[in-house]
């Protein structure tokens, strides 16, 4: 008898159903993925199994320990996959209509070595652009993430005196909360001789990347946000 073999994916709170036994209202379930008789990943999306720790830990021969301790490792590593490709989305869907020679400036400009090294930029930028919206549309631990520009928000980013940033705090949509923290931020600027910027981006990481890196193509960058939200 082929004993089935399992890998956990993440833990979700999305679905509530153990797959297994049936029981209902569970307050999260363990994301399986069925391995074939290598231990290679046997599917897609529709082949994920969801079930409580309990049944879980009883098909993979694991105390119900074993089972959370793994799933919260897997789940955070795909929290941390989801970060790099909204990072990567931040910074490169902003140019991915952009010529080649700005797309090229910005990709290089944060690849210093691929530089000459006979990697096209165009290429690169649409294959990170692809993998971002790929791991955000993942849906085998939870509903499909915001990966859009219009998805974008704007952060307000204070510069130290060194050029290092100070602090990231989103831009509020109120129009005078909006101007009460522009004139905070240019006053906390000032008192540490700094300066301020606002860019867009999918979350608060991304845009301390995208504030380092938006002088590289200042005009694509805010033409982005402004397509998104005009
Ligand atoms: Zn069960």
């Amino acid at each position: 008898m082929r004993i089935p073999k399992w890998k956990i994916l993440g833990v979700t709170d999305d679905f509530t159903e153990c797959g297994c036994c049936g029981r209902r209202g569970l307050k999260r379930t363990v994301a399986l993925m069925p391995l074939d008789a290598e231990g290679n990943e046997d599917g897609t999306a529709e082949e994920v199994a969801y079930y409580g720790t309990s049944c879980a830990a009883t098909a993979l021969g694991w105390t119900q320990g074993k089972v959370t301790d793994t799933a919260r490792a897997a789940q955070a590593e795909r929290d941390q996959r989801d970060a790099y490709a909204r990072r990567m989305i931040s910074l490169y869907a902003p140019v991915e209509f952009a010529p080649v020679r700005e797309k090229a400036r910005v990709f290089y400009g944060r690849n210093r070595s691929l530089r000459h090294t006979g990697v096209k930029a165009s290429e690169e930028v649409a294959k990170r652009l692809a993998e971002a919206r790929a791991t955000l549309a993942d849906t085998m631990t939870g509903p499909a993430r915001p990966s859009r520009t219009e998805d974008f928000c704007r952060y307000l980013v204070i510069f130290s005196s060194e050029q290092s940033i100070h602090r990231v705090l989103r831009v509020p949509n109120d129009k005078a909360a909006r101007e009460e923290q522009a004139t905070a931020a240019a006053r906390r600027a000032d008192q540490i001789g700094g300066s301020v910027l606002v860019v867009a981006a999918l979350d608060h990481e991304s845009a301390r990347d995208v504030a380092y890196s938006r002088h590289l193509s200042p005009e694509w960058f805010d033409k982005a946000w402004q397509a998104a939200h005009a």
